[in-house]
């Protein structure tokens, strides 16, 4: 699809040319350049989160205490009342049919003037009952001629910022949407019947008119909303199926690791300690059929924590190895890389495989002569983290990209392993012209964040999924106790039996404490785990306590990691840092401090560090209060199941899709009308109608998605 790169390229024009002026721009103009209220479109898509009605006047006589009202009456007396502490401007206003008082606690003198009496003021409040009957306090009021029309639409009062008065967003909106291009794109029948075009929609949306059902509206069920959010679900549809479309004509090379016994693919599969469990067999079929094709594989691997992905990767490596390719492997953190790139050298450096390690903290000569076997393609295994898709990587044969825990990783990041074959060609002559696409390297993700069907369904439509839905034999359940902070001494006494259990002859236990990160500041963070440490130091005389965060040198972080893994060490005081992938079969105990504070998809992610050895394993919840609800739930939630894919649609009902997916949502949300929760039948007949206009009518199908997605249809594509 040649015409989805124009609308993108124009929007970020745009917004280029937007910048410069925004500098000189006034505070409100500003204001809605931040907000990304940038095109005419901007405008008319930011919707109203609710209405006032100041289409009608209320008689005086009929309100009640608790009413949001319109009145409109002549002042008859306006003065300052003294109280003992304060002065408040009072303005005594009558109709026809009663009297009100209008209250200010702040005021300025001008506006006693303005209130003289026999004016004729339109005031609208809530109405509260006061001494002296019932007032209304600072009261939006507006001095009117005695026939002043009334509008004749609601008044629109829209999610804004303290620099972004509603006046003037409402003028912004208004003139936007009378001069954006909102005529119809799309044949009719693509629509559900029944539904307004999308001018007539967004008028009623913005300025619905006094009979309009409010109701509908706010709880978006009315025909305007739904034709809405079916635009908006059709131009996700297509773009995934653009996404995918642009995929079926990528060129990637086939990777067979050839028949026989003596491939290395063979042979790591015959040097493992272990047997495959089923499902590891059946993903990596998957995923090696996939690699086998001249098309890209793009493929999640999901499996909860503990379930053997690295091995399948390991598989997937030793394939694109064999076949004569480079495999790439990038982990989030320096932690997780090295103990990959440990475990990877075990297994495949006795087959005679050369490795090589990158990361940030390797500089200078080190890196240079890593860069230079990387290059000459002599390291056919790259480990490492972000530092993998530095610009100066270069790759003789990528082959292969896999990245572990792939949500942790941005798009950009993806879309630039991926790019690593691409560079490769060029600087080796490789050309390619428009008929024969670049190569691209298979791609294989992995992740213990399952994700839901129905984020699947329209986010991820361009997406192979794996799934390893069953854990290697002779793993016992975590169980999951929640203790209030003040049971802390407890736990510690708990501590000391975990550890003496082992010392009994039994198999050796280690425990884990986990300290939260404080996101505003890495120093009270930092304070968090030190005084845990030293508390447990104190308590535990005779055992080695450790302590490991983010911000330790790499060396002594790699030599703490390498005390716990030996065992000497037998309890690690952390921050997150140890969050993703460790793996320390002989660890029995997690101690999660602040628990409350964390994600749900991180308690899981942490606890899965535990239980991964024979050993009965606990992890122990500690929460301070007063909780939030959504604390509450997702206490609740860990305490009453181990299973990853439970855990996801917990999290999904406590967070909603927006915050779900991470990475994804940098494309801002991708959908801010539909809810996938109840819009599933126009989510069902936009994936239908898709496939359809993308046959029939294919210009439409790319104008209307330059129109809803702008410059995000990039984000769909890795
Ligand atoms: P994750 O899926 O969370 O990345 P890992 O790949 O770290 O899990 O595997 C967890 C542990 O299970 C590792 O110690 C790994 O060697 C071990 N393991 C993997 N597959 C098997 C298997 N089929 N049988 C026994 N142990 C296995
Ligand atoms: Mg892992």
């Amino acid at each position: 699809m040649k015409g989805q790169k124009q609308p993108g390229t124009a929007a970020a024009t745009q917004a280029a040319a937007a910048a410069p002026a925004s500098a000189r721009a006034s505070g409100p103009a500003r204001a809605m350049l931040k907000l990304g209220l940038v095109r005419d479109i901007d405008l008319a898509l930011h919707l109203p989160l609710r209405y006032e009605d100041e289409t009608r006047l209320v008689p005086i006589g009929t309100l009640r205490e608790g009413d949001t009202a319109q009145v409109q009456g002549q002042v008859h007396d306006c003065r300052v009342e003294h109280s003992r502490t304060r002065r408040h401007l009072v303005a005594r206003v009558r109709d026809a049919t009663g009297e009100i008082a209008l209250r200010w606690l702040h005021f300025y003198p001008s506006q006693q003037k303005q209130l003289a009496a026999g004016r004729r003021v339109r005031v609208r409040g809530e109405v509260r009952g006061g001494f002296h009957g019932l007032e209304i306090v600072h009261p939006v009021l507006k001095v009117v001629e005695p026939d002043a029309p009334l509008p004749s639409s609601l008044t629109p009062v829209y999610p804004t910022t303290a620099a972004l008065p509603q006046a003037y967003l409402r003028k912004a909106v208004t003139a936007a949407l009378a001069r954006a291009p909102l005529g119809e794109i799309l044949p009719a029948d693509v629509f559900p019947p029944g539904l307004p075009a999308l001018r007539e929609a967004l008028q009623a949306l913005h300025h619905p008119a006094p009979g309009e059902a409010l109701a509908a509206l706010e709880d978006r069920s009315h025909p305007a909303w739904q034709r809405l959010k079916f635009e908006e679900l059709l131009a996700q549809q297509l773009s995934q199926a653009q996404a995918l479309a642009e995929r079926a004509r990528l060129r990637a090379p086939p990777l067979h690791a050839g028949d026989g016994g003596g491939t290395l693919r063979a042979r790591l599969a015959q040097a493992l300690p272990f047997r495959l469990t089923a499902a590891q067999q059946r993903v990596v079929a998957e995923i090696e059929d996939d690699m086998a094709r001249s098309r890209p594989m793009h493929r999640l691997l999901q499996g909860d924590v503990g379930s053997g992905k690295t091995v399948v990767s390991a598989l997937a490596a030793a394939t694109a190895i064999s076949a004569g390719w480079q495999c790439a492997l990038m982990a989030p953190t320096e932690i997780l890389a090295e103990q990959h790139f440990r475990k990877l050298v075990g297994w495949l450096e006795p087959l005679g495989v050369r490795m090589a390690w990158l990361t940030g903290s390797r500089k200078g000569r080190q890196r240079q002569a890593m860069l230079e076997l990387v290059a000459s393609g002599e390291a056919a295994l790259v480990v490492g983290t972000h530092a993998v898709i530095q610009h100066d990587v270069m790759f003789a044969r990528l082959g292969l990209a896999v990245v572990d825990e792939q949500h942790r990783f941005g798009v950009e990041q993806r879309l630039a392993l991926r790019a690593k074959l691409g560079a490769q060609g060029a600087a080796h002559g490789g050309q390619h012209t428009d008929t024969s696409p670049p190569l691209e390297p298979h791609l294989l993700m992995m992740s213990a964040t399952p994700i839901p069907r129905t984020l699947a369904m329209t986010y991820y439509a361009d997406l192979d999924v794996s799934t390893i839905d069953e854990l290697p034999p002779g793993r016992t359940p975590v169980l999951t106790k929640l203790f209030a902070d003040d049971r802390r001494a407890q736990v510690i006494a708990r501590i000391r039996d975990e550890l003496a259990q082992g010392a009994e002859g039994h198999a050796p236990r280690q425990v884990y404490w986990v300290c939260p990160l404080v996101e505003e500041s890495e120093h009270v963070d930092l304070q968090n785990a030190t005084t845990t440490h030293a508390e447990l130091s104190a308590a535990l005389p005779g055992t080695m306590v450790g302590l490991l965060h983010g911000r330790m040198p790499t060396a002594e972080k790699a030599a703490v990691m390498s005390l716990f893994t030996g065992g000497q060490m037998r309890v690690l005081v952390a921050t997150t840092v140890i969050e993703v992938g460790v793996d320390v079969p002989t660890a029995s105990l997690m101690v999660i401090e602040h628990a409350e504070r964390f994600g749900l998809a991180q308690l899981h992610q942490l606890r899965g560090r535990v239980g991964r050895g024979s050993a009965a394993s606990v992890c122990v919840l500690l929460y301070s209060g007063p909780l939030s609800p959504a604390a509450k739930d997702r206490l609740r939630a860990m305490a009453e199941t181990n299973d990853g894919f439970e855990i996801a649609r917990r999290d999904l009902d406590i967070r909603g899709p927006g915050e779900f997916m991470g990475a994804r949502q940098s494309g801002d949300g991708l959908l801010r009308f539909a809810d996938l929760g109840t819009d599933s039948a126009l989510l069902a007949r936009a994936r239908e109608m898709a496939p359809r206009l993308l046959r029939e009518s294919p210009q439409a199908a790319a104008q209307h998605v330059a129109r809803w997605l702008g410059s995000r249809t990039d984000y769909l594509k890795a």
